[in-house]
């Protein structure tokens, strides 16, 4: 697969933290399955993947919290 960002040829699988803003809350996800390019660092969810991080997300905004820190887990 090739980088939509910058064209490198290096997307490979791998983890990246992906980070959520929804005022007031910011939410950081740890340890996310994602095909990461190594030249730019832009990474690419799956669909299911990224429906999880979403689900992640609006618990900790509905947790009203301002910074959480999460660990992703499938
Ligand atoms: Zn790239």
């Amino acid at each position: 697969m090739r980088c939509a960002l910058c064209r490198s040829m290096q997307v490979a699988p791998g983890r990246t933290t992906v980070t959520l803003q929804r005022d007031p809350t910011t939410v950081v996800i740890k340890d996310v399955p994602a095909e990461v390019c190594g030249a730019c660092g832009e990474y690419y969810l799956s669909e299911d993947v990224a429906r999880a991080v979403m689900t992640m997300g609006e618990g900790a905004v509905a947790r009203g919290a301002e910074v959480e820190i999460l660990r992703f887990v499938a």
